[in-house]
């Protein structure tokens, strides 16, 4: 596999999503809140249309490289014309019939529909037809900004592939809450145990436990009493700062530092 499939599937669902690409068991349509110029979209109608028996994509063969080049028969973009914000029902009727032309060079055919999820309901429709009895080995690939805009039969019968940012977050909510637990208690050693395994993580969940916490701390204040809620202001701009210092490639051992010694010195000055 070439270096920019690699980073392709470097996506938090590139786990899942690479397995299957490699070993041919796509399933029939994936939502995809990604930019339309994404890496993976190439990734993914390359790994359908290698012709590799087995680590797809090959990068290498001709269905690859056409696929790269942008010029495979059976890879087709369906997108709303410039200037225009929304995918047409025309454009989701012609893609019903292409759908069922037999494919020109591989064995099956990938469509990718950019800004899938600005189809009014016609629209939606008229996908749904194709993807409720899709030609045999046909991969729909749904680029879209917002997956909650499609109809839930249409979210039914898509495996809807998590953001980035979504999966990095997820994982840091429960860690967030007990940082703030921690931050407003009263065992400063609790806390620096804590910040150590903070200083471990990798840094996408360091930037998301951050972001995180940073957001709950604002959350919580209409509810907290005068006390909590000055230290929670401090929390959050010492997290800001943090923020900064990871911006600027400060190392996780540091920022864990900074979060202790700021919280030392904000119990000092309040208590
Ligand atoms: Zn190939």
């Amino acid at each position: 596999m070439t270096k920019d499939f690699e980073r392709a599937f470097a996506f938090p669902s590139g786990g899942v999503l690479r397995r299957r690409a490699e070993t041919g068991t796509l399933n029939q349509a994936y939502i995809l809140p990604l930019p339309a110029d994404h890496n993976l979209f190439t990734a993914l109608a390359a790994s359908a249309l290698c012709s590799a028996p087995d680590r797809r994509p090959c990068g290498i063969c001709p269905h690859c490289r056409k696929v790269i080049s942008g010029s495979h028969p059976d890879f087709r973009r369906f997108a709303p014309e410039k200037d225009k914000r929304i995918f047409p029902v025309s454009l989701a009727r012609d893609l019903r019939e292409e759908a069922w032309i037999l494919p020109n060079e591989a064995e099956r055919k990938v469509f990718l529909l950019e800004a899938a999820d600005t189809m009014n309901g016609a629209a939606q429709n008229a996908l749904l037809k194709i993807l409720e009895e899709p030609p045999a080995g046909t991969l729909f690939l749904l680029q879209c900004e917002n997956p909650g805009r499609f109809l839930e039969t249409i979210r039914s019968r898509c495996t809807v592939v998590q953001t980035e940012a979504e999966a990095a977050s997820s994982g840091q909510e429960e860690a967030a809450s007990e940082y703030l637990d921690l931050v407003l208690g009263n065992s400063p050693a609790e806390l620096a145990r804590f910040l150590q395994k903070t200083e471990k993580l990798p840094r996408p969940e360091l930037a998301a436990f951050l972001g995180e916490a940073k957001r709950q701390a604002v959350s919580r204040l209409p509810r907290a009493s005068r006390s909590d809620a000055l230290r929670l202001h401090k929390t959050q701009a010492l997290l800001a700062r943090a923020e900064r210092f990871f911006d600027a490639n400060v190392s996780g051992g540091h920022i864990a530092g900074l979060l202790l010694s700021g919280g030392a010195e904000m119990r000092n000055q309040i208590d």
